[in-house]
């Protein structure tokens, strides 16, 4: 990685495995597009799954930009939380632990949308049959613990929003959580956010899009990413 200059990152991106994504978000169409704006890096962050995340790396370090190994999250709580992993071998033994206990309900597609895996030509290969976008049966300290334990940089996702974010599910950050770093949305300025929101300003701030479609990759503190200083890159050192 270059060590001198900002990198512009889109870290909250959900592939087509996610129901709720565009059947266009492949691992390869993400990754294309990521490119032709100029980000330096980025994160698939699909629902409770790691599936598609193997071919997205092999495709990543084909084409020359950084994808951080990663899933979004969600517990017994509904909290969403980003969870990016300094190697692949951490995340699938995440997957793993997160797949046992994901309730065992069917995905019904047509309520839910189409859950697709990929392979390295960026073909759909497979769907998940269950249900990735539910809360699963690991409470927050559980979660936090086990990834921490995992080497995982925890995030917790779009804290601006009123559901599925910790503030919105808790109203508070648990103090002793480990939590250093807040994502955002992609449209809210953590400067404005922190006006109404004082007790967070000493986290630290990421945007993420959110991105369920291609169009809106990299829509986040800008058109073409959210850019991570020196500061934060050593913050989170781990992934950087
Ligand atoms: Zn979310
Ligand atoms: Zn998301």
């Amino acid at each position: 990685m270059h060590q001198d200059k900002e990198l512009r990152c889109d870290l909250h991106i959900h592939s087509c495995l996610s129901p709720c994504a565009d059947l266009l978000m492949t691992p390869g169409n993400v990754i294309r597009q990521a490119i032709n704006l100029g980000l330096d890096c980025i994160a698939i962050t699909d629902h409770n799954s790691a599936g598609n995340i193997q071919v997205a790396l092999e495709l990543a370090a084909a084409k020359g930009i950084r994808l951080i190994p990663a899933m979004e999250v969600e517990t017994r709580e509904e909290v969403h939380l980003l969870c990016y992993f300094p190697s692949l071998d951490g995340l699938l033994t995440w997957d793993a632990i997160v797949y046992e206990n994901l309730p065992k309900r069917k995905n019904q597609e047509e309520l839910f949308g189409y859950q697709l895996l990929t392979d390295l030509q960026d073909e759909y290969v497979a769907k998940e049959d269950r249900l990735l976008a539910l809360a699963t049966k690991l409470s927050l300290s559980e979660t936090l613990e086990t990834v921490t334990s995992l080497g995982c940089v925890v995030i917790p996702a779009h804290v601006d929003r009123p559901v599925n974010s910790i503030l919105g599910q808790l109203g508070i950050i648990p103090p002793d959580a480990g939590i250093r770093v807040l994502e955002i949305s992609g449209n809210t300025a953590p400067v404005d956010f922190l006006r109404s929101h004082s007790e967070l300003e000493r986290y630290r701030f990421v945007q993420g899009s959110d991105s369920h479609f291609l169009h809106d990759i990299g829509r986040c503190g800008g058109t073409r990413g959210f850019r991570v200083n020196e500061e934060l890159r050593s913050e989170l050192s781990i992934l950087f």
